[in-house]
């Protein structure tokens, strides 16, 4: 029988109607097609290339490590790098944040999370204890296996898989843009937002709930968007008045990218559990991490059995944990997050010039996180129809200027939404910012000549 032949396209990832430009290389912020077309990567691959591409110290280093070592399992083995790199991101980390579980990227980050959140208690409560539900929130992404899929509440992700996953409660997001409880402020928005975590742990009943999952500052799910203070102090009060685990999710907003170490420290409250990733090695290789506190390696690795039930074969890969030191290293070195607190300042305050344009709904952010919101009527925030497919053109119209943005969004009933992330590598300058400005500028203006 003759092999029914798909199209040519091998690469099992791809919209069959999409262009794919091929990037040769990449320096600094700038991308470089093989036809030496420039692009700015102003959302650093997703918020991933946070140094940007091409940095010689880093690759000089890689090919150090790889021509010394090719890889041991972490069940047998240490080397210099996984423990440097361990002891850098406890440093880094808030509080007793002290111990890091090295896992590949961020879905197995959250999905660590969620099981050490269920192996504490059952380490402290024993095996018949009933808390196992994690708490999390509809417009929020938290990886795309079963684990993270089910903490995750963007519903055009789920509804595929709906059968096959967790039944997790989910609770509304801090999405002052388009809070369900009609507040006229971020701060009403965000303490609404936090009662409504207590409801829903007594509507479960705390002793079934292990743990609450939150970003710091929302990515994919809608860009930018972030609480105030009083969430966070909140949340942490009543995750401990109700024996249950704060777990944030840094994934993407870890490592710099908002002007803090890691995002939480914009709130100052200390969580039980961080699952970080992307920025962790800045693109160089794959790495993740979940960091836990005194209170949960302490239950499970020295008063437990002593061994959490879990593991994957690159956790603690040498040489990912030798380029993520590195890059953490670089970062504190050139001073990247603090760069990315002022280069982000200066770029809000651009960004705010295109209000004036009649699609740009809100902008929100911190640091080098940032979101635009896009709607067809300012006033009733009524999104465009989706066959309108209006984050795509901004996100071809910006290529086109020489842009690469990343289009984001899913409210809850998973079509409404054009959002895009700006996200550009965090040792960017102020002029780079410009041009980065101008191209977006010309790809909007574009877009509202298509659309308008
Ligand atoms: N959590 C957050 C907040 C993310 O932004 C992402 C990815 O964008 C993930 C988890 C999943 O990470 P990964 O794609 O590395 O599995």
């Amino acid at each position: 029988m003759s092999k029914n032949k798909a199209p040519k396209n091998h690469v099992f990832y791809r919209n069959q109607n999409w262009h794919y430009p091929q990037i040769e290389r990449g320096e600094g912020i700038y991308l470089y097609d093989k036809d030496g077309r420039k692009y700015i990567d102003g959302c650093s691959g997703s918020a991933v290339a946070n140094i940007g591409h091409g940095n010689k110290e880093v690759a000089e280093f890689a090919k150090q490590h790889i021509e010394r070592i090719a890889f041991t399992h972490l069940s047998r083995w240490t080397v210099d790098s996984i423990e440097k790199c361990a002891e850098k991101i406890a440093n880094w980390a808030p509080g007793d944040l002290n111990h890091v579980y090295f896992v590949s990227g961020g879905s197995e980050a959250t999905e660590t999370a969620l099981k050490m959140a269920r192996q504490y208690f059952v380490e402290r409560d024993g095996k018949n204890t009933s808390k196992w539900k994690v708490i999390s929130k509809w417009n929020s992404f938290h990886g795309n296996t079963m684990g993270a899929l089910s903490m995750t509440g963007i519903v055009g992700r789920r509804k595929p898989y709906d059968p096959i996953l967790i039944n997790f409660p989910k609770i509304p997001q801090f999405y002052h843009y388009r809070n369900p409880w009609g507040c006229e402020t971020l701060e009403e928005t965000s303490i609404m937002a936090a009662k409504a975590l207590e409801e829903e742990i007594l509507r479960q009943g705390p002793e079934n709930v292990a743990a609450f999952i939150t970003e710091p500052v929302v990515g994919s799910a809608a860009p930018g968007v972030h609480p105030e203070k009083i969430y966070f102090k909140m949340v942490r009060e009543i995750c401990d008045k109700y024996d249950i685990l704060l777990i944030v999710d840094e994934v993407m907003a870890g490592f710099g990218r908002t002007g803090k170490k890691f995002a939480v420290n914009h709130y100052d409250i200390v969580p039980d559990i961080i699952a970080c990733a992307k920025g962790m090695s800045c693109g160089y290789t794959p790495i993740g991490a979940t960091i836990a506190n005194d209170k949960v390696f302490n239950t499970i690795m020295v008063e437990g059995s002593g061994h959490f039930i879990h593991g994957h074969t690159y956790a603690g890969n040498p040489l990912s944990c030798g380029i993520a030191y590195k890059v953490m290293e670089i970062i504190e070195r050139e001073g990247y997050v603090e760069n990315a607190a002022e280069q982000g300042e200066y770029l809000m305050n651009k960004l705010k010039e295109l209000y004036k344009y009649p699609i740009v709904g809100d902008i929100r952010g911190k640091g080098l996180m940032i979101g635009i919101e896009f709607v067809k009527d300012k006033d009733t925030k009524e999104p465009f129809d989706t066959a309108v497919g209006l984050k795509n053109r901004i996100t071809v119209n910006s290529l086109e200027e020489g842009l690469v943005v990343y289009p984001g969004g899913g409210s809850v009933d998973g079509v409404r939404g054009d959002h895009i992330l700006i996200a550009p590598p965090i040792n960017i300058t102020k002029e780079e910012i410009d041009e980065l400005f101008n191209a977006l500028e010309k790809g909007i203006e574009k877009t509202c000549e298509e659309v308008l």
